[in-house]
């Protein structure tokens, strides 16, 4: 039940493997070191590679999204219901105009986590905070398979070796470095499948990159990716990383590695413990904060939504797809907004909040009304966390146009 939530709502802004998709059982050799590794900032830096201060990346694709356009791009975090003052700032960032044109963040060393990424400047929302090709990308057939990693990693040159091996190991010693490596750091392309694409690697798998793999987690989340699947073989796949809320000068720029998002507190980090070897250390997660003393309850609720919507899905395939009954349709709604409101304080408003509002628009379809309205707020979700040329963006627009 709960994979299947978490498909239809991507509850999690970026999910590695979990560890169920592993070889083995997990040991946790050292749970206070999470993503402790025995790189040092030499090892990575070199003009071949990544490096530890991410050079400038150039800005995406000319967008026809102009400054004409009546995309929401200023109202991202404001919702039609009531907004707790705590959870939300009151000046809501707009969406960067310009992605990133030069370096905003460096690996550093952390206080018991290992390596992160850290903001060097003041990053907007909507910023592209860097994009790197991943050193390792596998369809979901590959994923599955040992062999298919370790030949993965055996095709790589000796530099990007030498960068692979640096990275944190959750599973040393249980199964082969190169394996233990890769689903420790791996990342789900899944919700950035291309139907009818001839690639593979464009039907979701899962890629690890150099820099992605020193981002730390948190259940309140600052950056997302965005992946490009290979358009040909002279453009392989990249991984964008957006900030999808402002991050301050010498912040740490985290992302959320699970899907279970929705659980309390206790749970998460028993699931931290067992599947990343690590507990967390997130504003959700550690009291005491006005944050932390509503966000439980906040998570509860938006579980319980979650599953309702699911039922009501159910209902409506069953009854009413033949012959609809628009009356049917002000519960999923209301339980929609209610779910759109509970993000935005829970400052999860990258893809989970998309998702709500490309249901919310299916929904109001089904009311026999025009969806524009949600149609422009998942635009402006979308530019947020793929930029204002990315495919989701461009397409978005595109049926917004049509629709004018
Ligand atoms: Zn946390």
């Amino acid at each position: 039940m709960e994979d299947r939530l978490v498909e239809q709502f991507g509850a999690f802004s970026l999910s590695r493997l979990p560890a169920d998709k592993t070889t083995s059982i997990v040991r946790i050799d050292n749970p206070s070191a999470s993503k402790q590794s025995t790189a040092t900032s030499s090892e990575i830096g070199s003009e071949h590679t990544p490096a530890t201060s991410v050079p400038s990346t150039s800005p995406s694709s000319p967008c026809n999204i102009g400054s004409t356009s009546t995309v929401p791009t200023a109202d991202i975090a404001l919702s039609p219901l009531d907004i707790d003052e705590t959870a939300v700032p009151s000046n809501p960032p707009g969406v960067s105009e310009d992605e990133t044109e030069e370096s905003c963040c460096e690996v550093r060393e952390t206080a018991g986590k290992g390596q992160g990424l850290f903001a060097t400047r003041s990053i907007k929302a909507g910023t592209l905070v860097f994009k790197e090709s991943p050193l390792i990308n596998l369809s979901r057939q590959e994923e599955k398979s040992s062999k298919s990693i370790k030949a993965a990693f055996h095709a790589l040159d000796r530099t990007q070796k030498k960068v692979y091996k640096a990275l944190f190991d959750l599973q040393k010693g249980d199964v082969d470095p190169v394996v233990g490596i890769y689903y420790s750091n791996c990342y789900s392309t899944d919700a950035f499948a291309i139907e009818g694409s001839d690639d593979p690697l464009a039907h979701g798998g899962s890629c690890i990159g150099a820099l992605a793999s020193r981002i730390n987690h948190s259940c309140v989340p600052n950056v997302c990716l965005f992946y490009v699947p290979p358009t040909d073989p002279d453009k392989p796949a990249e991984m964008h990383f957006y900030a999808f809320r402002p991050i301050a000068k010498g912040k740490e720029i985290l992302s959320n590695y699970n899907k279970h998002m929705f659980n309390g507190t206790k749970k998460r980090q028993q699931i931290f413990l067992h599947q990343y070897g690590f507990t967390c250390s997130c504003e959700a997660c550690v009291p005491p904060s006005a944050f932390w003393a509503k966000s439980d309850k906040r998570r509860g609720e938006m579980r319980k939504l979650i599953e309702e919507l699911a039922g009501l899905e159910q209902e409506w395939e069953k009854h009413n797809a033949s012959s609809p009954r628009p009356e049917i349709v002000r519960r999923p709604i209301a339980a929609l907004v209610a779910l759109e409101s509970l993000l935005v304080k829970e400052k999860l408003i990258d893809r989970p909040l998309r998702n709500v509002y490309k249901s919310l628009a299916k929904w109001t379809v089904r009311a026999g009304e025009v969806p524009r309205t949600w149609l422009e707020k998942e635009l402006a979700v979308t530019v947020l966390i793929s930029g204002k040329g990315s495919r989701w963006s461009l397409t978005l627009d595109g049926e917004l146009r049509r629709q004018a």
